[in-house]
């Protein structure tokens, strides 16, 4: 059965953590950053070293292409993104790419043409240092002008950066794609449940949908001494009450699903007023949207009944959502095929951070999977996976792609299916 080249891919792992690389083993790569831009550099290198085809498109997402015989119009995606966060760890993204460039190597070292063109991409900008999942975004044809305008870096640094890849904002927006067949990514867990269960690899089967609102309570200003206890119209009795009921209700009722409040701040705020008004911002996600519907039907009863038992009024604003992404079952099949083929345990899971598959899954048939995080610690530069989790983990790509080639290149003009 073919395998990856462990130590070539173990290897560049290493080399790649040494770019950007802190003090605490970690890695620093916000996008399009001096490092971040090494890092790319490194890629592009690593690329025509392999013999592979390179190419960048408006939004700077990069590729390595192995092209099919003839070419393909329709391609078939794999990859991750190599930015990080500020003093992240080494693994999260940049397996991702890794493993997707290692399969296509391995393929073309054996002499294998696929059926169809294959890419191992890194997204520009998954990690938010401008606005997050930005180059996918671009490739589905989701970014605007206006997102510009919500960039966490201002227009003169937004300008630099992107000169300094050789792209612009126009570009960025004309990066639209419409030959994409599949798209897989591998990621780091980030979580632990597969290394709880002792499961070699979570097959994702929905990205979370977040929503969030901004919830005030309003009471009563009082001497905090003299008003009587049972007179008080205090604004953040309803809000405690609020996040432990809405705790309780969520793992009751919306298991896996999941709630915080993660801002709380009380008016007027002395030690000797009682608080007239509450200020909490909510957010709840779940991979399915029907669901969040009711959650949010639910949690919104909830704080109305906190605020009556209170004697305190309550207003709310939902801010945007963000849709749960549900994944294709094709290339779910795909990968599971494959992981039997090799021997891997796997188990379905939702993954409650975002990706940049979710921005994928509304142009083609798209999945990932996770590798297992040792602690489930990231975003961090503790952030670990064994080696040998890693091979596991590029093997899967390589023989999730053989099997997607098998599966989706019958439906292909040039196989005689026809779309
Ligand atoms: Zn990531």
């Amino acid at each position: 059965m073919l395998r990856i080249n462990e130590k070539r891919l173990l290897s560049d792992l290493n080399e790649l953590a040494q770019i950007g690389a802190t003090a605490d083993g970690g890695v620093d790569r916000p996008a399009l950053s001096e490092r971040d831009i090494a890092a790319r550099a490194w890629y592009q290198r690593k690329i025509a070293e392999a013999g592979l085809e390179y190419a960048m498109d408006g939004a700077g997402n990069q590729s390595a292409i192995l092209p099919s015989d003839p070419p393909s119009e329709k391609r078939i995606l794999a990859g991750s993104h190599l930015d990080s966060v500020p003093n992240g760890g080494r693994y999260d993204g940049a397996l991702g790419v890794l493993v997707a460039f290692e399969a296509l190597r391995t393929l073309k070292d054996n002499g294998i043409a696929p059926a169809v063109t294959l890419e191992a991409v890194n997204f520009t900008d998954e990690e938010s240092a401008i606005m997050g999942l930005m180059g996918s975004k671009a490739v589905v044809g989701q970014l605007t002008m206006a997102d510009f305008e919500r960039s966490r870096v201002d227009v003169n640094e937004l300008t630099r950066r992107f000169s300094a890849v050789g792209i612009t904002r126009e570009s960025m927006l004309a990066a639209t794609r419409d030959d994409v067949l599949a798209w897989v990514e591998l990621h780091i867990e980030q979580g632990t449940r597969l290394e709880s269960s002792g499961v070699d690899i979570g097959v994702v089967n929905a990205i979370v949908g977040i929503r969030s609102i901004h919830v005030s309570f309003r009471g009563e200003a009082a001497h905090a001494g003299t008003m009587p206890m049972d007179l008080r119209r205090d604004a953040l009795w309803g809000a405690a009450s609020f996040v432990l009921r809405a705790k309780d209700h969520v793992m009751r009722n919306y298991s896996p699903g999941v709630c915080n409040v993660g801002v709380i701040s009380a008016e007027p705020g002395a030690f000797n007023i009682v608080p007239a008004e509450v200020y909490c911002a909510l957010e709840f996600r779940h991979g399915s949207d029907a669901e969040m519907d009711l959650m949010q039907a639910d949690l919104i009863h909830l704080l109305e009944e906190c605020a009556a038992e209170f004697d305190l009024s309550v207003s709310y604003a939902a801010t945007p959502p963000v849709i749960p992404a549900t994944m294709s079952e094709t290339v779910m099949n795909a990968i599971e095929r494959a992981a039997d083929q090799l021997g891997l345990s796997h188990e379905r899971m939702l993954s409650f951070a975002g990706h940049d598959t979710q921005n994928m899954a509304n142009i083609a048939p798209s999945a990932m999977y996770f590798v297992p995080s040792v602690k489930g610690i990231s975003h961090n530069p503790d952030e670990y996976t064994t080696d040998a989790d890693c091979v596991k983990g590029a093997n899967l790509m390589l023989h999730t792609l053989l099997e997607l080639l098998r599966s989706l290149s019958k439906s292909l003009p040039q196989f005689g299916g026809g779309i």
